[in-house]
């Protein structure tokens, strides 16, 4: 931090913030590397040393979707890989560890919501994120789980990737290709959109996945203590949330909504030092 006529000026962003924003522009390109590469290998110049894979390979969804018919048959789902379970078999246990740290770091369809959002943020300011009711919007946030039962108990009793018609992760990077389905662009279309009024409306209100791994913030490991002892009350952690947690209520942060996204932290935010830390311990 320094002064310049009389404005405090801060030279770098803090560490936590800069390793996250790095995390998350590796997996944007590194998928969208093996989307254009698919589509490439398709009309025969695929980049020889880089896999075929499609983007069901690297999606650990995929594992979830197939996990009845897995379990019942020896089975996958068509068009859901090998691979996809055992992303699925990593992804849980880090969430039990750390959080949905998959949301929070890896998901590039989060990643492009919280871009969008930037732009929100520079016209709005302060309104950004705050447009939708109170009570809309607690009663929203568990519309997520509703799509997680119907895509299970679809693709259980169907036996074919029905979500796929209806993903804007899938449509985001293969909206060039003739395999999305019109409602997938349209879904696709309306999250971007509101994504300047609302931060990762995806996330919080729609997406089946994080629905899964929001439910492991009940159970996790490491999780958002704030000592009350230190805390100044100036609300800097709630604000800064971007699923909008009050996390300057609590003393451990339990929200199913919760990223990990670290945005709360003294490291990043919060004014005074170890006073919102990310831990498996206790906070004085
Ligand atoms: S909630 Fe869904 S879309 Fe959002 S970051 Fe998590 S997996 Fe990605
Ligand atoms: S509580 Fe903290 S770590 Fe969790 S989503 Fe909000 S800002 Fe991110």
């Amino acid at each position: 931090m320094i002064t310049l006529f009389g404005k405090r000026i801060r030279l770098f962003r803090p560490r936590s913030i800069w390793i996250r924003r790095i995390v998350q522009w590796f997996f944007f390109l590194l998928i969208t590397l093996i989307a254009v590469n698919h589509t490439l290998v398709e009309n025969g110049v695929g980049i020889p040393f880089l896999a075929s894979a499609s983007l069901h390979a690297v999606c650990p969804f995929g594992g979830v979707e197939t996990l009845y018919t897995f379990l019942a048959s020896g089975l996958l789902v068509r068009k859901i890989h090998d691979s996809s379970l055992v992303l699925a078999g990593i992804v849980l246990p880090l969430a039990f560890l750390f959080g949905p740290v998959f949301c929070g770091w890896v998901c590039p369809l989060g990643t492009v919501q919280e871009w969008v959002g930037k732009l929100g943020k520079k016209f709005f300011k302060r309104r950004y994120n705050h447009f939708v009711p109170t009570k809309l919007d607690n009663i929203l946030r568990y519309a997520r789980y509703g799509i997680l039962i119907w895509v299970l108990y679809v693709t259980a009793t169907s036996g074919t990737l029905v979500f796929e018609a209806y993903d804007p992760y899938f449509a985001l990077f293969n909206f060039w290709s003739t395999e999305v389905a019109p409602t997938a662009l349209l879904i696709l279309g309306v999250t971007l959109v509101l994504s300047v009024f609302v931060e990762r409306p995806w996330c919080k209100y729609a997406c089946p996945y994080g629905a899964v791994l929001g439910i492991t913030n009940i159970f996790r490991v490491f999780s958002i203590k704030r000592a009350e002892s230190t805390c100044k009350a100036d609300g800097a952690c709630s604000i800064m949330c971007p699923m909008n947690i009050e996390v300057d209520t609590v003393k451990t942060v339990r929200d199913h909504q919760c990223i990990s996204c670290l945005e709360c932290t003294s490291e990043a935010i919060c004014p005074v030092a170890r006073t919102v830390v990310f831990t498996a311990g206790g906070v004085k």
